[in-house]
């Protein structure tokens, strides 16, 4: 007999959500975590993390992220925790840009509110940035931010008040899948479980051997400036998405409090990393890249930058998600970390995983996001 029915490996974003989902559905389910949760060195930290319902990437995502909203609310419920901010978001560019454009088709398609500023009533309305004369925003109301270190801490809270057993700092060297189950070995002691959902983020191809050399993990960094002046705090500034076409897409999260307002590139400059190693330090390239961006979009910041760091984003083809079994192996379940858009979903892939483990499928939709799909991606 298992041990478990289900052991979920990677207690950050996905898995975190995954083994709250399982616990309380009464499922013996056991988590797997090789640092502690929501460490500097994997994906799920660093204060905010952007939501919104209208998606420029896909319309295909909305039913999700409405589906994510009610989940995060409900967790909300459940931990006591504040987790989920909806102040608005400006998802900014020329009007054919892909985030303008992607963003009216899906609220259009969805029939989601939202509102187009042209460049003089942002002036007005959010006189902190600057955009160019032929830029537009759209403001979509359902829009905010997410804290993440909260989120993963109150998921793994209602797991283990509903009975998940928790092993911290503990690494797993191998999963053995057999007709019974699978043998689980970590760097301390062997377990026995069902079912097994991998959700190990930029570490995810040391255990799913079918994504090495397509799961990348590469180097992003964020800054935070400290203007002296309330236009860049939460009100009078919102959270964003700047397309600058050739010159790619930054985001950006007004003050929230002393370490001020928070800036990156999305992929920043593409550079694979190793996992295994420290993240690369903060250079003088990074730096000038998001200070050039401060200076052009937001004047009031500039020569105000008191922190930046480096975290990873782990990219599959399409950046889109991957939440499947692997192929040919019922017992194993295999969820990406998302390609640097996915702790919004976080609260519904962790629900799609419980269903993947405990009923073999899902009636949510995720036909995209199959080893099939990912084929098809890769071309
Ligand atoms: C700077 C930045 C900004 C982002 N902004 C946004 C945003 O605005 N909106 C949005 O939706 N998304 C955003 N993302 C993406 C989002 O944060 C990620 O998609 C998500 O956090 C990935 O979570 P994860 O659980 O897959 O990975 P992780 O959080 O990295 O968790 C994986 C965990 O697995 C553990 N692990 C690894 N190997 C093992 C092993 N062998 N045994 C046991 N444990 C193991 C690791 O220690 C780690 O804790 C951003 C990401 C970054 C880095």
């Amino acid at each position: 007999m298992s041990d478990f029915d289900v052991a979920v490996i990677g207690l950050g974003a996905m898995g975190s959500a995954a083994i709250a989902h399982l616990a309380e559905r009464g499922i013996r389910a056991i988590g797997f975590e090789a640092k502690f949760p929501a460490h500097g060195l994997g994906s799920s930290h660093g204060d905010t993390r952007l939501i919104r319902l209208g998606y420029f990437e896909d319309p295909a995502y909305v039913p999700l992220l409405h589906r994510a909203y009610a989940n995060w609310r409900a967790l909300e419920a459940a931990s006591g925790a504040e987790l989920l901010t909806v102040s608005g978001i400006l998802q900014i560019g020329r009007p054919d840009s892909g985030i303008v454009a992607g963003t009216i088709a899906s609220c259009e398609l969805h029939g989601l509110p939202h509102e187009v500023l042209d460049a003089a009533a942002m002036a007005r309305r959010f006189p902190a940035m600057r955009l160019e004369p032929d830029e537009v925003a759209v403001l979509e109301p359902q829009g905010g931010f997410l804290r993440p270190e909260a989120a993963v801490t109150a998921h793994l809270k209602v797991a283990v008040g509903a009975g998940a057993v928790l092993r911290l700092g503990e690494k797993v060297t191998a999963i053995e899948p057999d007709d019974a189950g699978v043998t689980i070995e970590t760097e301390h002691s062997r377990v026995r479980a069902r079912k097994v959902i991998v959700a190990t983020g930029p570490w995810i191809a040391d255990l799913v051997p079918a994504l090495v050399g397509i799961a990348q993990p590469i180097r992003q960094v964020v800054a935070w400036y400290t203007p002296d002046d309330a236009i860049t705090t939460l009100g009078p500034m919102l959270p964003f998405l700047l397309d600058e076409a050739e010159g790619g897409s930054f985001f950006g999260v007004p003050a929230l409090g002393p370490d001020g307002l928070k800036v990156g590139k999305h992929a920043h400059f593409m550079e694979p990393i190793d996992p295994d190693q420290p993240n690369p330090q903060v250079n003088d390239a990074d730096l000038a890249m998001l200070d050039d961006f401060v200076t052009r979009r937001i004047p009031v910041a500039t020569g105000h930058r008191r922190a930046a760091i480096t975290c990873r984003y782990t990219m599959l083809p399409g950046e889109d998600f991957l939440l499947d079994h692997l192929p040919g192996e019922p017992r194993i379940v295999v969820a990406s970390p998302c390609s640097g858009h996915g702790f919004k979903f976080a609260s519904v892939v962790g629900e799609i995983l419980a269903d993947l483990a405990t009923e073999g499928g899902t009636a949510l939709p995720i036909g995209a996001f199959s080893f099939a799909a990912l084929d098809a991606k890769r071309g």
